[in-house]
């Protein structure tokens, strides 16, 4: 089936009827299938995927369904295709988008809210209060791709303009796919109401949001910013990435530490990425009087927290939840990102340029 009318395509990228994509079986099991390429709707565009990250938060979704939801329920056995951490080329604009043209190198975010309920007017579409309404008579518009919606191990997918960013010629697609992680850590930055130069930030646990928390909060000129964690080489990478201290928790204490290095007052913000059980409790000593808790990671189970220590201190704690954060699991050979190319479209491009 070629595109509708009302969508715009260009003989330079060729769109097919149907394409590759993996699909969630059960459990842990995912198989190659042929499915229809999806067409652009209002304000959406069709992507070529170029890249794809793979994300802790897919194994999770791969192997024990949440935070994916699928019709309500769990993902398995439903067609579903996982990713969300993917960048491609434009191949169609759906009706009335002139806002990305055919041919433009993009990334995604993830979320596309509904628009029209009290969390979307107010510009947080990440708590959208119709999350996962897509389909029946509840299909209020909301698109969370690779969580509620198919994503991105595929060779084709819908996105709404709103989802997406130009990305720059210098960027490599595999530089281009890290975008996600990287807004995550500057979500929690701004959510904690706005770094100013000069102020101090603790980040607690080098995976990959913690890593881009440092090059974030470093770039925002944040003075000093102290990463903590257990792994030297991860703590090697987060000084090239812009942190000034860097403290192995298995060497020393990190809440002396980190007093030690701000002659005794403590930071300005914690970006606790680490999920550690005692992450809170450390990151309350760690704050100064005032100070602000961004926790971008959780313990598994449930943990005491001073609260009277908080209190007493006037220290603000924050959640984020742009997509439901792990302490990461991705350590598989101390990879911290896994990026996938897509092979076919490389083809393609190739094809296309003969
Ligand atoms: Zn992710
Ligand atoms: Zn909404």
């Amino acid at each position: 089936m070629a595109m509708p009318e009302d969508v715009k395509t260009q003989p330079d990228f060729p769109i097919p009827d149907t394409m590759k994509a993996w699909v969630l079986g059960d459990p842990g099991q995912l198989s190659l299938v042929d499915k229809p390429v999806p067409v652009p709707g209002r304000a959406e565009v069709l992507v070529r995927i170029d890249a794809i990250a793979v994300c802790a938060t897919d194994l999770e979704i791969i192997y024990h369904g949440p935070p994916a939801l699928i019709e309500g329920g769990d993902p398995f056995n439903k067609g579903f295709t996982p990713g969300h951490e993917y960048m491609g080329t434009v191949v169609a604009q759906g009706p009335g988008v002139d806002e990305y043209k055919v041919g433009d190198r993009v990334t995604v975010e993830i979320h596309a809210g509904c628009g029209q309920c009290k969390r979307c007017r107010e510009g947080m579409y990440t708590a959208c209060h119709n999350y996962g309404m897509n389909y029946g008579d509840v299909n209020k518009g909301h698109r969370a791709n690779g969580f509620t919606t198919d994503g991105g191990f595929c060779e084709y997918q819908v996105n709404h303009i709103n989802t997406l960013v130009h990305v720059a010629d210098e960027m490599s697609d595999e530089e281009a796919t890290l975008v996600v992680t990287a807004g995550t850590s500057l979500y929690g930055l701004t959510e904690l109401g706005g770094l100013v130069a000069g102020e101090s930030v603790v980040v607690s646990g080098p995976g990959p949001i913690g890593l881009l928390g440092v090059a974030v909060a470093k770039a925002m000129g944040a003075q000093p910013v102290i990463l903590t964690g257990t792994r030297d080489n991860r703590l090697e990478i987060g000084k090239k990435l812009g942190a000034d201290h860097v403290v192995n928790v298995r060497n020393e204490d990190a809440v002396e530490a980190v007093r030690r290095l701000t002659d005794g007052k403590g930071v300005d913000y914690v970006l606790e990425c680490s999920g550690a059980t005692n992450g809170l409790n450390d990151a309350a000593k760690m704050v100064n009087r005032g100070g602000k808790i961004c926790l971008a990671a959780f313990p598994q189970e449930e943990v005491p927290v001073d609260v009277a220590y908080l209190v007493r201190n006037n220290i603000y704690v924050y959640g984020i939840l742009p997509e439901a954060l792990r302490y990461a699991k991705d350590r598989v050979e101390d990879a911290i990102k896994v990026v996938v190319k897509n092979e076919h479209a490389m083809g393609r491009k190739a094809v296309a340029a003969e």
